[in-house]
């Protein structure tokens, strides 16, 4: 069998499961397993993970998976070579199964993130900290320096409403009295 662990778990493969959260049609399966996996992310004993529910549910939805090896021709029509492939079933989380095992076994699912932004669409961040997207970001900077400037201005029209309106009285000599 397999160690997830072992395979290096690159940004495209967090940006896939995304992309699929955003679009796809098992999103609420695929969204029910990244919770229970994350759920599980704070538990490091043994015996508290082996005896844990959550651990139990998560097998029963593996359990309705199954992968089979085929072969299969791989390369060109002029030149093909028969190769051991897994056949992941039609369906959608069958087939993104091993690439959310893979990130979860790195430690990397609760990356996986809705938008704290307007649009709360998923994103693999790509620290661990980011929780909005770069689209959300622009559009919140773009804003803020609308605020910072709408301030400045209305200081400045405050300023020269008082200066016009309240100008203190000055006395013949010049001075203010
Ligand atoms: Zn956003």
């Amino acid at each position: 069998m397999e160690d997830y662990k072992t395979r290096l778990v690159t940004d495209s493969a967090g940006e896939e499961i995304a992309r699929y959260m955003n679009e796809g049609q098992a999103r609420r399966r695929i969204q029910w397993l990244i919770e229970k996996l994350t759920a599980l992310d704070s538990v490091t004993s043994f015996d508290e993970l082996f005896r844990s529910p959550i651990r139990r549910a998560i097998n029963r939805e593996l359990a309705r998976h199954t992968y089979y090896l085929s072969l299969l021709p791989h390369g060109s029509t002029q030149s093909a070579r028969l190769r051991f492939m897994w056949n992941n079933g039609a369906d959608d989380v069958g087939k993104l199964l091993p690439t959310i095992m893979q990130i979860a076994a790195a430690g990397k699912l609760n990356r996986l993130r809705q938008c704290d932004g307007e649009c709360g669409r998923w994103l693999f961040a790509k620290h661990g900290l980011k929780r909005t997207c770069p689209e959300c970001q622009a559009a919140h900077a773009k804003a803020h320096r609308k605020t910072k400037k709408f301030q400045k201005d209305r200081a400045k029209y405050m300023k020269k409403y008082r200066d016009e309106n309240y100008r203190k009285p000055v006395s013949k000599e010049g001075k203010i009295a």
